[in-house]
């Protein structure tokens, strides 16, 4: 192994996913404390927006601000590099935590054992399973009274299609809670409740029919955990390192992550299981991490709060080679180079200046309105990263300037704010209208406030009954053309100038598509 291999062995970049109110923050504080990133409870803080107040802009500029702190955090724990990075908890963002699953190469879920599978969870999954993303489930909270946890495991199976393979299991819970038998090392660990302590007492106990069982959990839950383990055993087959490795089977773990409880055994599994960085495909052809040249996409930009600097940091996910800091990279789109002298690493909640960094781990960029989200930065290599396609919006306004004065910066606030992510810009080809579509209302009070406060352009957003964008495409080119003739009044372009089909209701949709059958829809813009 070179040093670039070896570099790339030691690393494991990937993400949290949950359902708001899981979990998701508290998990995180506890991995980087046994990182040894943090050294109390309390330093990380949710990048949640308070529904009371969820409405108050003031609220939504104080979570940009966490955002930008927690966006990366690196840590390190048993000489393994882990990159861990955060998704918006406000479903309202979801679009921006599906980028942010495009720079990671596996995930963790956690999932509340009071609530089951909830409907965030069952969307973010969604967007796992169009990249294969190995998934490893944490189910938390077994100190609560919880749902039967053969009861969570089918709704796994059943609601997030993937088949479970627990690698934990519980012995008790809420108030009889024990704590959990590790069937794989064969390690009972007694639970305690205690926000402080870090690792539970573990007892190694091979034989499960030895008395000791008894002595430690009482006749009761040992007979139950015998029962349990014979049952486990006999229905889920041996965990199959590829097949969770291909996002077919996802390992389950049990715990309490306020307690710190049965959160080590996840990461020890963690560690010895999730890939490291994988090959990557360009429009061209794919890329394996361990080639020479530097390969990266940016999959976050994130503004100046300052309104005075208008400045940004570019979060570029690296595929290929050796960055480093002060050199000139191309950016494939302007095909046009640059030189990157100010790069930021991210560890725990610092950030510090980085001069050399490698495939897995995200460095920030500065950048004063060169890079946008999706463009991809080489050492030559001409493609683009592949894998960042944009969803069709749910909610469409038209934008009415309503400062003409002011026409200039506000389209040039618009463009750099979808530059960022904030929404999906389209212009009609017809009459210029322009339509903002989001996945959630509070993303136009956003665009409202930063356009006013940013920029000093005033607009408001007028409803329009629309129902998809629909991205489109045909194996016959003649056909292509007569549907957008016949059709041009509905047609409107993308970001990149892609043409979109803005259909205005379902059954207008089906009627469309029943007429022009050599013509595919698509509700997201890769396909
Ligand atoms: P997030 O929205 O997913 O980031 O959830 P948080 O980590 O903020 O947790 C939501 C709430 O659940 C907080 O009040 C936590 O203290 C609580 N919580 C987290 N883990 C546990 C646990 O293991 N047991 C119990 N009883 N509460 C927990």
């Amino acid at each position: 192994m070179n040093k670039l291999e070896q570099e790339i062995s030691k690393r494991r970049t990937f993400g949290i996913i949950a359902h708001p109110d899981a979990g998701k923050t508290t998990l995180t504080e506890k991995l980087l404390l046994f990182g040894g990133a943090i050294n109390k409870a309390g330093a990380v803080k949710s990048n949640k927006i308070d529904t009371a107040t969820k409405s108050d802009w003031m609220e939504i500029e104080k979570q940009r601000g966490i955002s930008v702190a927690t966006s990366v955090m690196g840590f390190e724990y048993k000489d393994i590099k882990i990159n861990l990075l955060d998704t918006p908890g406000h479903q309202d963002f979801a679009e921006d935590t599906y980028r942010t699953l495009t720079a990671v190469d596996s995930v963790v879920m956690v999932i509340d054992c009071v609530k089951g599978v909830e409907q965030q969870t069952e969307k973010l999954m969604e967007v796992c399973r169009m990249r294969n993303t190995p998934v490893i489930c944490f189910i938390n909270k077994l100190d609560r009274e919880g749902r039967d946890p053969y009861d969570l495991l089918d709704e796994i199976e059943e609601k997030l299609d993937i088949q479970v393979r627990p690698l934990t299991w519980p012995i008790g819970m809420g108030k009889t809670f024990k704590g959990v038998y590790n069937l794989f090392s064969k390690n009972l660990l007694l639970f305690k409740a205690s926000k402080q302590q870090l690792t539970a007492e573990g007892i190694e106990i091979k034989d499960l029919n030895n008395e000791e069982l008894n002595k430690n959990l009482g006749d009761t839950l040992a007979d139950q955990l015998r029962e349990d383990v014979e049952l486990i055993e006999g229905v889920y087959p041996e965990l199959d390192k590829e097949e969770y490795l291909s996002g077919k089977v996802a390992p389950v773990f049990f715990g309490s992550a306020v307690n710190s409880f049965g959160v080590k055994e996840m990461l020890d599994t963690f560690i010895n299981i999730s890939p490291q960085p994988k090959e990557r495909s360009t429009e061209e052809r794919i890329v394996k991490p361990n080639e020479e040249k530097f390969t990266g996409f940016v999959f976050k930009i994130h503004a100046n709060m300052d309104p005075k600097h208008r400045n940004r940091i570019a979060f570029v996910r690296i595929c290929s080679g050796k960055f480093q800091r002060g050199s000139s990279y191309l950016n494939v789109r302007h095909d046009k180079k640059f030189r990157f002298s100010n790069a930021t690493a991210f560890m725990a909640q610092d950030k510090e200046t980085v001069d050399e960094a490698y495939p897995g781990d995200i460095v920030g960029l500065f950048d004063t309105g060169n890079l946008k989200i999706g463009d991809t930065l080489s050492e030559g290599e001409k493609g683009i990263y592949k894998g960042i396609p944009s969803f069709s919006p749910e909610i469409f306004k038209e934008v009415i300037n309503k400062d003409a004065m002011k026409t200039k910066q506000l389209d040039k606030g618009l463009t750099q704010l979808m530059d960022e992510g904030v929404a999906q810009l389209f212009a009609f080809e017809m009459g210029a209208r322009k339509v903002v579509g989001v996945v959630g209302n509070l993303q136009f009070e956003v665009i409202q406030h930063r356009l006013k406060n940013e920029y000093g352009a005033s607009c408001e957003f007028a409803p329009m009954n629309l129902y998809k964008a629909c991205w489109f495409s045909s194996k016959d080119k003649k056909k292509l053309d007569e549907f957008v003739k016949s059709k041009y009044r509905h047609i409107a372009r993308d970001k990149d100038g892609k043409m979109v089909f803005m259909a205005e209701t379902k059954s207008w949709l089906q009627m469309v598509e029943d007429n022009f059958p050599e013509i595919e829809f698509h509700f997201q813009s890769e396909f």
